[in-house]
């Protein structure tokens, strides 16, 4: 059986760890490969690796170093469908999404072949007679992305294009239920040939990500996972004086306002609850319906529930795919038996799902409670599952309330056709990814994924302008040349 392997100083070694984890098909429950939990010795080994690299890397040409970034986006281009595969092999999405996914890494390689431009600082001449100041944008050193399961693809993409064309090393450490994707992605990264040590794959769980935590040869974290290990990683790598990054948890709302227009709203606020089986950090979980919007919102988001086709997401037709594991939807199933002990109806139910050849699959169908309490754990608690809790209010006001009430702020979506109504919700809501009538508002690659309170911690975000401050330093020289300025101007 596959095992997956480490990348390290442009060769692939064997995690020598006596630890090991299945690495499972969640459609199914057969198992795809193992994966070593790679100890601290080996990520010093690459974080070794990285550093040594670091110098040449940092003195090569912008513009060459993009070169092999361009190469890079060659071969995912050729390679489109079968990354796309594995990611819904591993992960249980449909291939339609990650095709999606694997499309948003593209564009961020694509937006990192910017770098000559986007790297470049700025200068002022005279700023007293004869003296001039600028400021540059110089590689922090070794940076590494500790990366979730949700997005075995993209989420690395975020981060890795942007700290290589500014010339700093790196390392990834993916989620180690998904660690196949960057397997594969490594083995193109190794055909465009870059030095040994500029990019290094370590695979592991916790342990290996709190060595990387620790290791005082790297400058630079970025994160993203759930936000009680967010809160950790942030203070962690403060401790040991790291820049960092990082992203939490989730939990969405979306309002719906009377003069919002049914049928498409249905069909977007499903799309997104129920979108790779809601465990996307900008699925809807909360939809808050206004004044008479309840009456036809509601029976309409149910039967859109009830009528998702769940399944293999290899297969044609299947609109939702598994959760990633069977702890996962046990946690699903017991959260939705909350809810409806804390008094919410349970409008469509996906509890106990059973799908025809998926029997040792991980599913649960989407999932709709009414009469959510906004005290309960169905409003507060990230569930990451396809359970979308409907809450109604009277007044927009009342649902802005309702929006900033909450502990995370990664995104949060308006329905509506009033221009007033969208400029109120998009400058008084406390979130990082705003949606008008948007069900999933993700940010292109040349924007920042945003995200506020507890869902990032942090200043500057990934993708974008925001990873390039992020994994450069600025360094301001103010210049005086004796010579010249004694000269008369
Ligand atoms: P997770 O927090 O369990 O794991 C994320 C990463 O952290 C993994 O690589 C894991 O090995 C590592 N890790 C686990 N425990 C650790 C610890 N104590 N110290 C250091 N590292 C540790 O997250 P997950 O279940 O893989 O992913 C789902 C979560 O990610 C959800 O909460 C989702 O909202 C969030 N997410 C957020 C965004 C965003 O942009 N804000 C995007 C995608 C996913």
């Amino acid at each position: 059986m596959e095992e997956a392997r480490n990348y390290i100083g442009g060769s692939w070694r064997q995690p020598t760890a006596s630890e090991t984890l299945n690495v499972l098909n969640p459609a199914t429950g057969e198992v795809l490969a193992r994966v070593g939990l790679s100890t601290a010795e080996e990520v010093d080994r690459a974080v070794q690796a990285a550093r040594a690299a670091f110098p040449d890397w940092r003195r090569t040409p912008a513009v060459e170093r993009v070169q092999y970034l361009f190469k890079l986006r060659d071969l995912l281009e050729q390679h489109f469908e079968e990354l796309s595969r594995t990611v819904t092999l591993e992960n249980g999405k449909t291939l339609e999404e990650a095709r999606g996914e694997v499309r948003r890494a593209v564009e961020n390689v694509e937006v990192a072949c910017g770098i000559p431009s986007l790297m470049q600082g700025y200068l002022s001449e005279d700023i007293a007679r004869g003296i001039d100041e600028l400021m540059i944008r110089q590689p922090v050193g070794v940076g590494a992305a500790l990366c979730p399961f949700n997005f075995p693809a993209m989420i690395p993409f975020w981060f890795m294009p942007y700290a290589l064309a500014c010339g700093n090393t790196f390392l990834v450490k993916p989620s180690e239920r998904v660690p196949l994707t960057m397997v594969r992605m490594f083995e193109l990264i190794e055909q465009v040939q870059l030095p040994p040590g500029v990019l290094n794959l370590v695979h592991g769980s916790r342990q290996t990500a709190e060595a990387i935590l620790d290791h005082p040869g790297i400058q630079a974290i970025s994160f993203v996972g759930s936000t009680p290990v967010a809160r950790q990683v942030y203070a962690r790598a403060a401790a040991t004086g790291k820049r960092a990054q990082v992203q939490g948890g989730a939990k969405n709302p979306i309002i719906v306002l009377p003069d919002a227009d049914l049928e498409s709203t249905t069909r977007i606020v499903a799309d997104s609850a129920f979108g790779s089986a809601g465990q996307r950090c900008l699925a809807a979980s909360l939809a808050v319906t206004v004044g008479e919007a309840r009456d036809g919102f509601v029976p309409a988001i149910a039967q859109a529930a009830a009528e998702r086709v769940v399944g293999n997401g290899l297969q044609e037709g299947v609109q939702m795919g598994p959760v990633i594991s069977a702890a996962s939807r046990d946690r699903i199933e017991r959260l939705i038996g909350q809810g409806e002990a804390e008094g919410a109806q349970v409008l469509v139910d996906g509890r106990g799902t059973r799908i025809p050849g998926g029997e040792g699959g991980f599913f649960v169908r989407p999932t709709v409670l009414s009469e959510v309490q906004a005290e309960g754990e169905t409003f507060k608690t990230e569930i990451f599952g396809p359970v979308l809790g409907l809450l109604h209010v009277s007044t927009i006001e009342q649902a802005i309330e309702l929006v900033n009430s909450g502990q995370y702020g990664n995104m949060a979506c308006l329905f509506t056709s009033s221009g007033a109504a969208a400029r109120k919700f998009r400058y008084e809501a406390e979130v990082g990814n705003i949606g008008i009538n948007i069900g999933v508002a993700a940010p292109m690659a040349f924007f920042p994924f945003s995200g506020w309170r507890e869902s990032f911690f942090g200043v500057l975000h990934g993708q974008g302008r925001d990873a390039v401050e992020f994994y450069t330093q600025e360094k301001v020289v103010v210049e005086r040349w004796p010579k010249e300025w004694s000269r008369k101007f």
